[in-house]
């Protein structure tokens, strides 16, 4: 049925294609496209790989990758609380870590409170989105279903199609890697750790942030990580039989912090783990020879060097042009709107790590205001301006490639800006479920103590909230 009400199709039906249909029911007409056959995201795990992918795999097709990436003993590295996204906590659990299962109930939840699905077309694929002409109605969404396509017609596009599925191999300052024999792998396609890949292996571990560590740790650990969740009592003596890996060679700029930390400390001690740094790698056919001339044998490399923006449902490149090899993209005003036709909008795509929902939260907040009008953006020039002045700043501080991704102290910036503008507008930034920010602010100390102590593994598996004074002061503007 036609109504007054702006016609908005929604590409993606993971946690934020979920956030933009609950606050854009009631002012909009909705549309959302899920190419599987349902709602979470990267959160539906899968055992699936690039190696063993059905030929039905919808995502597969249009980006030549399986969409998930996330493993089957992965738990968050952020609490609950951060999790959470306004007026629905998540239930209370012993644990305060959710692990992936929970996560996607979480989420299933939502969209049962909000009754969300009735909007969502699944095993509907969008293949292209094309600006028609300059009046009502102007996007064409084309897309496919059960083989049949078909043609849609909307006044705004919101893409929410995530950035955590095609993996990016970094090129510089690697030599050699066709010529070595072994297996190599992307954390995308990392599920579990005792698998021939890994059992009695050498295995080179490029990359060190959340993911690389929590890797890091299924190698070494997994009999207790399953022991913690399946709510048993863990083993923490080193048992060299029960280790799947033999050796794991770290290379990143923290492997030697890193294995100087409580957690990893008796693993280096032991030689079971091996720091590395240096900008270069030059392979052989069963090993890598690093900047200092040491030589180490390997038998597989598990590069977790993050992913790749793709969008390839759009051609246009006034509308998306990539750079550093697919890490950035735009041009876009607030990493939200599209500066050449700002009814295209995007969201999501930056991480934040510990800051993820409040963050993407804020950009639905700022773009449902757009879509009601009660928001007027700046001129072209003027957004291009913000744009430019911005890339300079991450360029020179940070490098482009962080752009999406930059460290907290400038998120946090962001994080600010986007509460700035809603509050300009009079409205109340995602900030009103006090209790969990409560917790959330209280957990920060000891959240960036433990990441700069490289000891961010002990943090997840721990239960925080007894290392939290009970006089603990916070103040959330410090912050954002
Ligand atoms: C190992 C790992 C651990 C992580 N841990 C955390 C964590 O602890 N906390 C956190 O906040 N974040 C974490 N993340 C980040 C994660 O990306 C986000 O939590 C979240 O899943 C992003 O949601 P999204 O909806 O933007 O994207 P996704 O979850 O990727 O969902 C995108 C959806 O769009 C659909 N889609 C894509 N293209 C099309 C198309 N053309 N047509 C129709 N549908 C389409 C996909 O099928 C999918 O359902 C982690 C990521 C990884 C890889």
């Amino acid at each position: 049925m036609e109504t007054n009400k702006p016609l908005v199709c929604v590409i993606g039906a993971g946690p934020t294609g979920l956030v933009c249909l609950k606050y854009l029911r009631e002012i909009a007409d909705l549309k959302c496209y899920e190419l599987k056959s349902e709602i979470g995201g990267l959160w539906v795990y899968k055992d699936t790989t690039d190696d063993d992918h059905k030929e039905d795999d919808k995502f597969y097709e249009l980006y030549g990758t399986v969409h998930e990436s996330i493993y089957k003993d992965l738990t968050t590295i952020i609490p609950i609380h951060f999790f959470a996204f306004k007026d629905f906590p998540p239930k209370k659990k012993e644990r305060t870590h959710f692990t992936h299962e929970e996560v996607l109930e979480y989420l299933q939840d939502y969209s049962a409170n909000f009754d969300l699905e009735r909007f969502i077309e699944f095993e509907t694929q969008v293949i292209e989105v094309t600006k028609t002409t300059d009046g009502p109605k102007d996007w064409t969404v084309k897309v496919k279903n059960n083989g049949e396509t078909k043609e849609e017609h909307f006044d705004y596009v919101i893409v929410c199609n995530g950035h955590n599925s095609v993996p990016y191999f970094p090129t510089e300052g690697i030599e050699g890697l066709d010529l070595f024999k072994g297996k190599i792998l992307h954390a995308h396609n990392f599920r579990k750790p005792d698998t021939e890949d890994f059992i009695d292996k050498n295995v080179l571990l490029v990359g060190l942030k959340y993911s690389g560590m929590d890797i890091l740790y299924q190698l070494l650990e997994s009999n207790n990580i399953r022991a913690i969740i399946n709510g048993e009592e863990p083993n923490y003596t080193i048992d060299e039989s029960g280790i799947g890996a033999k050796k794991i060679i770290l290379s990143a700029s923290t492997a030697h912090d890193l294995s100087q930390s409580d957690d990893f400390k008796k693993y280096a001690d032991k030689g079971i783990i091996v720091p590395k740094s240096g900008s270069k790698l030059e392979f052989t056919e069963d090993g890598v020879i690093y900047e200092d001339g040491s030589e180490e044998k390997i038998d597989t490399i598990l590069f977790s060097t993050g992913y790749k923006f793709s969008f390839p449902f759009i051609k246009d490149p006034s509308l998306v042009e990539y750079e550093c090899d697919g890490r950035y993209f735009g041009p876009l005003y607030q990493r939200i709107f599209s500066i050449n036709h700002p009814s295209l909008i995007f969201v999501g795509q930056p991480d934040s790590n510990a800051f993820n929902q409040i963050l993407m939260e804020r950009q639905v907040m700022f773009m449902k205001s757009f879509i009601e009008g009660n928001l007027t953006l700046p001129s072209k020039e003027e957004m291009m301006e913000h744009l430019e002045k911005d890339k300079k700043h991450v360029e020179e501080n940070y490098g482009l490639r962080n752009f999406y991704k930059a460290p907290f102290q400038y998120t946090s910036g962001y994080i600010k800006e986007l509460k700035e503008i809603l509050k300009s507008q009079d409205i109340e930034p995602n900030e009103d479920n006090k209790e969990h920010l409560k917790t959330l602010f209280k957990m920060l100390p000891i959240f960036k103590e433990t990441l700069t102590s490289h000891n961010c593994i002990t943090f997840q598996r721990y239960d925080y909230k007894s290392l939290i004074p009970e006089d603990h002061k916070f103040d959330s503007s410090e912050y954002f």
